[in-house]
């Protein structure tokens, strides 16, 4: 891939200014607008200025992806993945300045913005590897003399339009077997996080994706967003985001009978009975919920707690909780950083609200504003005790740092309210008893179980998504993220020399 102008680097000016990635150059929007992009730490720190692209700058990504296409879907696959292999090398080398951007844009605490970049790195190795996989079946013919198989095709151009949460892993996790499979690229990444994506696309560049197989274009979801899923000649779209636009997008799409992958939200429980390590349960709550500042689509946001071992389990929380210290995700000594902008921490004091009629607030909630943390994003770890399982606090997906713990008399209550939801993402429970965790791995509705652990903590070569709401049924990561981003070709080859009728002559 040519570079024909670098943009500019964050040191060399005071306001750096960043460009689309179309046809292998860097280049500007036809609208000749920009964005600014602010740390959610402290607002008055500028990451930069990001190109406010246009329904015709996604045209021009379009056209370089199709360009593009037959050149890439005909480079064997074993070459496809070298260059992968080649990306997720560099990430490794640029692990730390990968990380503390990421840190300074989108406010997750350094240790996670690592993690983040690492699970960038494991999806590149992994559909590195498909390169010399991808398998498809071969099988006997019911007819003598005739071969039959089925292999896997590219779609074409496919759509990536990503979130803020995981602003490098997540794109990762699709642009790899998009990729891989012979697929060109049209990445839109979250208006929060442009400088994440952008960093990841110099690299792939580097790396050596030819020009046009990967076009990044900035900008907002209704422009950019809207155009990409528009667009007749994307082939396949592939959205991660919250459920509202997720089905604004489904309804698009579907009129168009266009391939669609979506990962939504998330309501995810944790249940914790009577036998269950009461330390450890604490550990693995505290971490699922108020990691990443509560903004994980896997993020705990509900305890299920059987009743004996409620008052324990909630005094742990709550002093575990009270000492968790905020501030800025580039401090390594912050536990939990900002959320990602003005709008969430609104979004998080209107629960809270909704939440002192529902049950008894044990633990902050209210906006974190003393001295530095005024400048930033900050909402103090909350904790809501007797909540009914069908509360709205118990129910919506809150996405910040509030946790509601629900009371219940057993195993078969627990189960009951851990899936009474529209979501179906991921779950855990806690206890000793073997029998109880089986039945649990069998009874709970969600696309991800854990069993004495908290509920993050996916790992790249496993399916990725949720059940109900929190999907379309397409999963990221592992070999089925394949399936996403190609089409099956089942071929027949008859070398008998005379018609053979299937179903007819053989009988
Ligand atoms: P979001 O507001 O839905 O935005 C996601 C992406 O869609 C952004 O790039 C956004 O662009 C774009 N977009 C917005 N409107 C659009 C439109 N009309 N057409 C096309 N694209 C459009 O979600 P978010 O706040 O970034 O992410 C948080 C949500 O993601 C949470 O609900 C979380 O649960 C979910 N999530 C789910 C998973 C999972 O695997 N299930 C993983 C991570 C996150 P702009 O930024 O320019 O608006």
């Amino acid at each position: 891939m040519t570079q024909t102008a670098p943009p500019p680097s964050a040191a060399t000016t005071e306001l750096p200014a960043f460009r689309h990635f179309i046809a292998g150059a860097w280049c500007e929007s036809t609208s000749g607008q920009t964005f600014e992009s602010r740390n959610p730490a402290d607002r008055r720190d500028i990451v930069g200025r990001f190109q406010q692209g246009t329904a015709a700058d996604v045209a021009m990504a379009i056209r370089a992806a199709e360009t593009a296409g037959p050149m890439w879907r005909r480079t064997p696959a074993p070459k496809r993945g070298e260059i992968l292999y080649a990306f997720g090398a560099l990430m490794a080398q640029h692990k730390e300045r990968l990380a503390r951007a990421m840190a300074r844009e989108m406010g997750k605490v350094l240790s996670e913005a690592r993690g983040d970049v690492q699970e960038g790195i494991d999806i590149a190795f992994l559909m590195a590897g498909e390169g010399r996989r991808m398998q498809g079946q071969t099988v006997p013919s019911e007819l003598p003399d005739k071969w039959a198989m089925s292999i896997r095709q590219p779609i074409g151009v496919a759509g990536i339009i990503t979130p803020w949460n995981f602003p490098m892993a997540i794109p990762c996790w699709k642009m790899m077997p998009a990729l891989v499979t012979g697929n060109t690229v049209v990445f839109k990444p979250s208006s929060d996080t442009p400088h994440c994506a952008t960093l990841l696309v110099e690299l792939m560049a580097e790396a050596g994706f030819p020009a046009g197989v990967v076009n990044l274009v900035t900008g907002s979801g209704g422009e950019v967003g809207d155009a990409i899923v528009d667009s007749p000649d994307i082939g396949v779209i592939s959205f991660t985001g919250s459920s509202t636009t997720g089905r604004s997008i489904a309804t698009k799409a579907g009129a168009k009978l266009k391939r669609l992958s979506l990962e939504l939200g998330g309501k995810n429980g944790v249940v914790v009975l009577a036998d269950a390590d009461l330390d450890l349960a604490t550990d693995g709550i505290l971490w699922s919920a108020f990691g990443t500042t509560g903004q994980r689509c896997t993020a705990c946001s509900r305890v299920i707690v059987e009743h004996d071992v409620v008052e324990p389990l909630l005094k742990r929380l709550e002093t575990r909780a009270a000492n968790l210290r905020l501030g800025p995700g580039l401090d390594e000594s912050t536990d939990v950083g900002p959320l990602i902008n003005a709008g969430a921490v609104d979004k998080v004091a209107s629960y809270v609200d909704i939440g002192r009629s529902e049950g008894e607030l044990v633990l902050g909630g209210g906006r974190a504003r003393d001295g530095d943390l005024g400048h930033g994003n900050f909402f103090e770890p909350t904790i809501f005790a007797g909540v009914g399982a069908m509360d709205r606090i118990g129910q919506e997906e809150i996405f910040g740092p509030v946790l509601s713990v629900i009371p219940v008399a057993d195993y078969g209550a627990a189960m009951l309210a851990l899936n009474q939801t529209r979501y179906g993402l991921s779950s855990s429970i806690y206890t000793r008893d073997v029998n109880t965790a089986f039945r649990a791995m069998r009874d709970f509705e969600t696309g991800i179980v854990y069993v004495n652990a908290g509920t993050t903590g996916a790992e790249t070569h496993l399916p990725f998504g949720g059940w109900k709401e929190t999907g379309n049924g397409h999963r990221e990561a592992g070999n089925v993220a394949l399936d996403t981003y190609t089409e099956w070709k089942s071929i027949y080859v008859d070398f008998s020399g005379r018609l053979q009728r299937a179903q007819i002559d053989n009988q």
